[in-house]
């Protein structure tokens, strides 16, 4: 595996701060580094971006990580993570979807349950990907997607309608929302928190149930799952309660699952390898 760390940092901070000929600018107004996790540099920007908070100000403004792995490694990995890389910048909510609140943690909505039909404006997933979820976290497949899966034999793998709100609220023939059976836990080796240069503990929710606002590390799950389903769902959540935002459980899949996407060249997912600890 191999882990890089792609920054954005505003091209005046860059210019100023960062050693000459680092990275690549955009447009002119931002210095984009993809730099590996393990670069001496990533400290110095760790340190230059305390300085920044202390004065309220942000050194960069943006950070994604990117993990790289050979086949090989993803096909010894029990449960692979299933990463979904486009959000529809929606979610049921503003469209008609009920939800149960009555148990959520009124912090971080943990424990806000899905009461209805998933109901979205089907015109606003224009994409190429056969995957995506919503700022709540709502998983949306393509038609392609389900039937593969379907094909595939996979248990514990459920479809569901979505109702297109553009249209009456009538069924979408492209669009179903998916659904996981299996459930399984992170361990403490799981990273999370606010960003990469955070080094502090995670602010955890006080009803335990959101373990904060990023993912940093690979996932880490606790021995002692059952291989009941060929899909599973982190009993934590990651992420935050705002707006239409809501913490969202991680999904890991089987080796079956996996193999089915893969030859199927389902496309909008990458995948990781899951630690058991
Ligand atoms: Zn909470």
């Amino acid at each position: 595996m191999t882990e890089t760390i792609e920054i954005r940092i505003p091209e005046l901070h860059a210019a100023k701060y960062l050693p000459a000929g680092t990275g690549v600018c955009v447009g002119g107004v931002a210095r984009k580094l993809e730099l590996s996790s393990d670069d001496p540099l990533l400290n110095e920007i760790g340190a230059i971006d305390a300085s920044f908070r202390r004065q309220d100000r942000a050194f960069f403004t943006g950070w994604i990580i990117h993990r790289k792995y050979k086949k090989s490694e993803l096909q010894s990995s029990e449960l692979v993570h299933l990463r979904i890389q486009e959000v529809l910048e929606t979610a049921g909510e503003e469209h008609g979807t009920q939800y149960d609140d009555s148990d959520a943690c009124s912090v971080c909505g943990g424990g806000s349950k899905q009461a209805s039909a998933l109901c979205l404006d089907t015109t606003q997933i224009a994409t190429k990907s056969d995957i995506v979820r919503t700022l709540a976290g709502e998983i949306v497949v393509s038609a392609r997607f389900r039937d593969a899966c379907i094909a595939g034999n996979l248990d514990g793998v459920e479809f569901r309608e979505i109702f297109r709100a553009e249209n009456q609220n009538t069924e979408s023939k492209e669009w179903y929302q998916l659904f996981v059976g299996g459930r399984v836990s992170l361990s403490a080796l799981t990273k999370v928190g606010n960003d990469p240069f955070e080094n502090s503990i995670p602010k955890t929710c006080e009803c335990g149930r959101t373990l904060g606002l990023n993912l940093l590390s690979e996932v880490a799950i606790n021995d002692g799952y059952t291989i009941d389903a060929d899909a599973f769902t982190t009993a934590e959540l990651i992420g935050v309660r705002r707006g239409l935002l809501r913490p969202t459980h991680l999904v890991l899949i089987s080796q079956k699952f996996f193999d089915v996407l893969a030859k199927s060249r389902i496309k909008g997912v990458a995948y990781e390898v899951s630690r058991v600890t």
